[in-house]
């Protein structure tokens, strides 16, 4: 609500204009709904609207007399095995996300600004009190919805609001399907599954007070990659791949913990527009990461690769030889993930240990990161609480099991074995 920063208020009201009951902004049809009478009118048209829809470009596995041609995968990548650059890895990982200022101090203290506005429900006439941030806003009283008038009629926003440079603002994403009090219940069912991770630390407390709302920069691909590993059941290569892996554009957030929300639904992708999200949602912008961005693949194989020959294979120690991966990047294929976080509890000393937490803002699947210093980091996930329901024949996120598999011929043939 930027009008107000000069004094000005000026709300308009979110109220049906066929039967006058409160209208909800849905992002997933990109317009206002009615639900007492089923009224329906459109979201101002922005320059989001002409964002290209994403084209997928799936390659499917060839199999050529019963085996399997993995040329994608044949170059090997000596780089791939290189572990994270430890301090300003560990600087990166146990920061606050407010405290990476000097990204864009001023966003984050716009977003951070805590100044409530006083003023009276233009509906109900009792007391209202938005924060200068909210977009869209409800009055406790009687429910009735309210936001800039500027801002509704024309679809603009304040675009100071945003974490970055507005150029590199995605103009798609996935909406938001869960609510903040249904990302609460998931922290709290996570807690309970694992108390004894969290001990000092009372995330469900924490969610009560702390929860933010996000929108997370990514870029979309196809993701393959053949390994060479010793273990203790001997050394062997394995094939995997990650269809629609999103790739994460920034360093504000841990990947890792992001990658555990998947899977995604990209059936129900719509055109992003900041005017009517409800609330406060915070809104990062794509970062220009250099090196990172190509090492961010690596080191989420290097951290996962353990875990699922584990579920996959029955695999409890192994130590990765050979790496070769092929990224595909799907064609116009950034987008902002939805995501609810909690960060760590304070910047961190040397020694402390470090939870952060993320709900999938889609699906509700919750997870934890436990970082300590002198342990391997723990990542603990829990299911969404009320099942959700994925897009008929629509994309998604799909990891393939790791298969073991072995050379046998020209050209890149391989056979799979049994171990
Ligand atoms: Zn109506
Ligand atoms: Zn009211």
């Amino acid at each position: 609500m930027t009008d107000t920063r000069e004094g000005k208020v000026s709300v308009g009201v979110l109220a049906c204009n066929k039967c006058g009951a409160p209208m909800y902004p849905d992002m997933e049809k990109g317009g206002f709904h009615c639900a007492y009478c089923g009224e329906f009118f459109s979201f101002a048209l922005t320059d989001a609207d002409f964002t290209p829809g994403m084209t997928f470009r799936h390659q499917p596995l060839q199999e050529i007399d019963g085996y399997l041609k993995l040329g994608h995968v044949a170059i090997m990548d000596k780089k791939a095995l290189q572990p994270p650059p430890s301090v300003e890895w560990h600087m990166r990982r146990t920061r606050l996300v407010d405290k990476i200022r000097e990204y864009d101090e001023a966003a984050l203290n716009a977003i951070n600004d805590k100044t409530y506005i006083d003023m009276n429900c233009p509906h109900c006439g009792k007391k209202l009190t938005p924060r200068l941030t909210d977009n869209i806003f409800t009055c406790p009283h009687c429910g009735q919805k309210f936001g800039d008038f500027g801002h509704l009629s024309t679809g603009d926003f304040d675009e100071a609001l945003i974490v970055g440079r507005k150029y590199n603002f995605d103009g798609k994403c996935l909406p938001f399907n869960i609510k903040p009090s249904e990302a609460r219940q998931a922290i709290s069912a996570l807690g309970r599954q694992n108390r004894n991770d969290f001990l000092d630390d009372d995330i469900e407390a924490r969610a009560e007070t702390e929860l933010i709302a996000a929108y997370v920069p990514v870029q979309l691909a196809d993701f393959r990659w053949k390994y060479e590993v010793s273990s203790d059941r001997g050394t062997f290569w394995f094939y995997q791949e990650c269809l629609n892996w999103a790739w994460v554009c920034t360093l504000m957030f841990d990947w890792y913990l992001l990658d555990e929300l998947a899977p995604w639904d990209y059936g129900k992708i719509s055109i992003m527009k900041p005017a009517y999200l409800e609330g406060n949602v915070r809104l990062f912008a794509s970062q220009n990461i250099g090196e990172w961005q190509a090492a961010i693949p690596n080191y989420v194989l290097q951290s996962k690769i353990p875990y699922w020959l584990r579920s996959g294979l029955g695999i409890w120690q192994c130590k990765l030889l050979q790496a070769s991966h092929d990224l595909r990047k799907h064609k116009f294929a950034f987008l902002l993930l939805p995501i609810y976080f909690l960060d760590c509890k304070r910047e961190a000393g040397e020694n402390d240990r470090q939870i952060r937490v993320m709900v999938n803002g889609q699906t509700g699947k919750a997870a934890a990161l436990i970082l300590s210093p002198r342990e391997r980091d723990i990542i603990r996930t829990a299911e969404p609480i009320k099942p959700y329901v994925f897009t008929k024949g629509g994309e998604r996120t799909i990891l393939s099991p790791p298969m073991p598999v072995k050379y046998v011929k020209s050209p890149f043939l391989h056979e799979k074995i049994r171990l």
